[in-house]
């Protein structure tokens, strides 16, 4: 359906052959999944909502890499992207018109680089100097550096532009000193957005920097944390003394807060548009969960189905409005709040049915196939709330920049 809304952008033609082009690749390379409406009980993958590191996080990393050179090589990684940094400069929309087509076949799980390609890589697009996009923006698109995001710290996550880490200028670089928390992959990523305070004495969101950090720089020291899913994706990091090349600026002294609020930007959309396989719906899973417990006929179960597949509708085509923005060249805008606040609650209207209908095979592990599952999936569901600003804070966006209302009092 994307698809479909995006082809209305672009040439036919052009569109045509490029899925022939692309479903010829990908069919070459992967396995084609079963189609969604096809799902069998009993039979493909199980419902997820986060990445799961059962498994060796490395070693998944590894093949989401190799999968992701491989695609970048045959000219897919980054189809609207400038041509001179590694881009195809052919329309935007064919990058969605990919991920779609992507979806359809069983390929390494990339979610881990979703902070690289939605949120650092489109940062340094606009603010970086020519430099650092030449000597990023390609290996970035093409798996090679894994990303990070130090951005909140301890008692800074919604009032993100309070920050305490301090960067003080000596010579060609900057020496960093503080300490950042909730960054995911930092432990695993090869390169961290780090946003620091450069000018202590200008108004908060005017003396803040952004710099690309190697994660193996000296005085860099990742502390993996566990969460309630059983993953440790996320990670304390502490910073000491920590040498930064001036050359990893992104954007001028000071002007990080612009830079921050397109990461952001990005950020929510990449977080609302709950990119899946559609063979992995969980939407489309709870449907079939419903038809094996056998309340396919109850009047409840079926008018929450019917919310979920009206809204899995609506998140589909306010995503595709956002992509179709950034494609004719406009800023998104407050959109990406709205396509948040969409997603997170219909994971939570998922997981309740979810909840509802299994009972107690949702808090044990009975061996039953696609039962247990669903408790990764709801100990998930209140981070994804929090995720790129919690839902409190995508309502103050919409009510001061939609509704035009006051801005909080303490803010004014
Ligand atoms: C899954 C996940 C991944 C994350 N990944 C990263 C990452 O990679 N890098 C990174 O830097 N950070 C990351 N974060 C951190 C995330 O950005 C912060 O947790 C988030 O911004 C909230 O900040 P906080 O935890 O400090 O909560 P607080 O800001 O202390 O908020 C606490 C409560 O107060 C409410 N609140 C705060 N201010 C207001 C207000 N002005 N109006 C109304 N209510 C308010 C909040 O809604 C919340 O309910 C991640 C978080 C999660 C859950």
């Amino acid at each position: 359906m994307t698809a479909d809304l995006h082809a209305a952008a672009l040439d036919e033609d052009e569109r045509r052959e490029f899925v022939a082009v692309a479903t010829s690749f990908l069919e070459a390379n992967a396995e084609r999944l079963p189609a969604a409406e096809s799902f069998t009980w009993g039979r493909g993958p199980e419902v997820r909502l986060m990445g799961k590191d059962d498994e060796d996080p490395r070693a998944l990393i590894a093949q989401a890499r190799a999968w992701r050179a491989k695609v970048f090589d045959a000219g897919f990684g980054w189809l609207g992207g400038p041509v001179e940094y590694g881009g195809g400069g052919r329309h935007h929309d064919l990058d969605g018109i990919y991920r779609s087509l992507e979806s359809e076949f069983d390929v390494p799980d990339q979610s881990a680089w979703g902070v690289a390609w939605e949120m650092v890589a489109p940062a340094i697009l606009v603010h970086g100097n020519e430099d650092v996009k030449q000597r990023y923006l390609s290996r970035i698109y093409r798996g090679e550096l894994l990303c990070s995001q130090l951005l909140s710290e301890p008692g800074n996550g919604s009032d993100l532009a309070g920050l305490r880490t301090k960067a003080v200028r000596d010579g060609d670089e900057w020496v960093v000193n503080g300490q950042k928390v909730w960054s995911s992959y930092a432990h695993l990523a090869e390169l961290g957005q780090l946003m620091a305070r450069t000018d202590p004495d200008a108004p908060k969101h005017k003396g803040l920097t952004m710099f690309l950090l190697p994660m193996d720089t000296p005085g860099v020291e990742p502390r993996p944390l566990r969460q309630m899913n059983g993953n440790a994706e996320f990670n304390e990091v502490f910073l000491t003394d920590v040498r930064v090349p001036d050359g990893n600026r992104v954007g001028d002294a000071g002007r990080g807060w612009a830079a921050v609020l397109t990461t952001l930007m990005s950020e929510r959309a990449a977080v609302g548009s709950g990119k899946t396989s559609a063979a992995a719906d969980p939407a489309l899973i709870l449907v079939e969960l419903a038809r094996h417990m056998d309340r396919l006929n109850d009047a409840v179960v079926r008018q929450t189905l019917a919310e979920v597949l009206t809204h899995r509708k609506l998140i589909e085509w306010v995503g595709a409005r956002g992509e179709a923005l950034v494609a004719s060249g406009q800023a998104r805008g407050a959109e990406g709040s709205i396509l948040k606040l969409l997603s997170s609650r219909q994971i939570r209207r998922i997981a309740n049915l979810a909840g509802s209908l299994l009972g107690p095979a949702f808090g044990a592990d009975t061996g039953e196939w696609g039962t247990f599952a669903w408790s990764d999936y709801l100990c998930s569901t209140p981070g994804l709330r929090i995720a790129g600003g919690t839902d409190e804070i995508q309502h103050n966006i919409l009510g001061e920049r939609i509704l035009g209302l006051p801005k909080e009092p303490h803010l004014q």
